[in-house]
């Protein structure tokens, strides 16, 4: 079953369910439209010759397996899948591993009639080589997205991709046209073992859920997402075929664009915070301010020790964001948490509040602004 709900999203441009977008890349949409994955989740078939490969599974909506089935036929006969690059662990990207090995695009291309595997070892074999960016699985919410692949079968076996690593696809039938190279890149912050794709040849690069084609993302840890989208900056790809939603043609811009709203978001915080430095602000407190456009007076709003919790999922993203922001700028050496010894007697000595992992405990915290002033004179 899906964590993901399926639910069409109206706001946004309708893609079609299956569409070749350059020479060689095709997208076939994981039919799981949603709040998060927007017009549902984006896999894309490269390849130039027979043999493709697969960029991410969708997460394994029934009517997966017919479409990229159908999808691959359509582009070539004879084509088949060789390797499956999975952009990171979220179930909406490798869910749909299941079905595929279960399925005939998990066989090999050749006749096998007159090999010698029996027909049950032809069944079972995994022939479709899975990449993934290796996970320490025993933790967290790793643990949880780990759970969801178990039930591939037991010898399921996973290739770890390796930061600049090169994939090559040559063309069988035609010699001479030039073989593709799709290098991968780390590039952790949506997800600890997130990797963007770049398909040299065509200057496309697959950023998974590093930047979407619509809205913003969310992240786990902000310090390596700014990290990320700078190496993307740097790279300077000709278009963006991301995780989700459509083609970003304007790529420069957009990855400005998000980089921009990071720097935005900090500032807002900082600026808040630095009002009035005596005044402590929570992680919901400052999205509830922000939201309201700092409408209330920074004071009376903070005064109240409301605590509250978000049970609709953008808010809490939001409120989570901010937290994760307060985070990376505890380590930029500006902000802090108010009283640090009264959260560890109620959280216990070990549980440390400014790793991103632990940011779900820190959203009722109190937050102050490191007057750096104030923090030499105190040490004279
Ligand atoms: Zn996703």
């Amino acid at each position: 079953m899906s964590l993901y709900e399926s639910t069409p999203r109206l706001d946004l441009p309708s893609l079609p369910n299956f569409k070749q977008l350059s020479k060689t890349v095709w997208r076939v949409l994981g039919l799981n439209p949603g709040k998060f994955t927007l017009q549902g989740t984006n896999t894309y078939i490269v390849g130039s010759g027979k043999r493709k490969i697969l960029i991410d599974c969708g997460d394994g909506q029934p009517d997966y397996l017919p479409l990229l089935m159908h999808s691959l036929k359509s582009i070539d006969p004879d084509a088949y899948i060789s390797d499956i690059l999975i952009s990171h662990c979220h179930t909406d990207h490798c869910g749909g591993l299941k079905d595929i090995l279960s399925s005939e695009i998990n066989r090999p291309p050749l006749d096998t009639s007159s090999s010698f595997i029996s027909s049950r070892q032809y069944q079972q074999q995994q022939f479709i080589n899975i990449h993934k960016y290796p996970l320490d699985t025993d933790k967290g919410w790793y643990k949880v997205f780990w759970e969801s692949l178990k039930e591939l079968p037991d010898d399921t076996t996973f290739s770890d991709l390796k930061d600049n690593q090169v994939f090559t696809l040559r063309n069988e039938k035609d010699k001479d046209s030039p073989p593709l190279h799709i290098r991968v890149m780390h590039t952790p912050g949506h997800a600890k073992d997130h990797c963007a794709f770049y398909l040299e040849e065509e200057d496309i690069l697959f950023t998974g859920d590093c930047i979407l084609g619509h809205g913003s993302v969310a992240f786990e840890d902000l310090h390596d997402y700014m990290k990320s989208l700078q190496r993307m900056e740097k790279l300077q790809p000709a278009r963006l075929f991301p995780g989700h939603g459509d083609v970003v043609e304007d790529s420069i811009q957009k990855i400005h664009q998000y980089i921009a709203a990071r720097r935005v978001k900090e500032n807002q915080i900082l600026d808040i915070l630095r009002q009035d430095v005596r005044v402590h602000w929570t992680p919901i407190e400052l999205v509830e301010f922000m939201s309201s456009n700092g409408s209330h007076s920074s004071s009376s709003h903070s005064q109240s020790s409301r605590k509250r919790e978000y049970s609709e999922p953008l808010a809490a993203v939001a409120v989570r964001n901010v937290g994760l922001h307060l985070i990376k700028l505890y380590f930029d050496g500006k902000v802090e948490l108010t009283n640090l010894a009264d959260y560890r007697k109620r959280h216990g000595k070990d549980l440390d509040p400014y790793h991103s992992e632990n940011v779900y405990t820190i959203m009722n915290e109190k937050w102050r602004y490191i007057d750096t002033n104030e923090h030499n004179n105190s040490k004279l």
